[in-house]
């Protein structure tokens, strides 16, 4: 997969390594953390990377 392109949109709120996509984006979503399964947290308690701890990512819905 391509990395994703630095938005130029400075609205974008802090995102995580799990996010496809900024928060609030067009036909975006934000879908529990496969990684955490939704804890925020790992198996061995430490925060998240995926998520960065808040047990969601930001996800593309739709047909984009
Ligand atoms: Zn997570």
């Amino acid at each position: 997969m391509n990395p994703s392109p630095v938005p130029t949109n400075t609205e974008a709120a802090q995102r995580n390594p799990g996010d496809e996509a900024a928060p609030g984006a067009f036909q975006t979503a934000e879908n529990t953390c496969p990684e955490c399964n939704g804890s925020g947290k790992r198996a061995d308690q430490a925060m998240c990377p995926n998520c960065g701890g808040t047990g969601m990512v930001v996800v593309t819905v739709g047909d984009a």
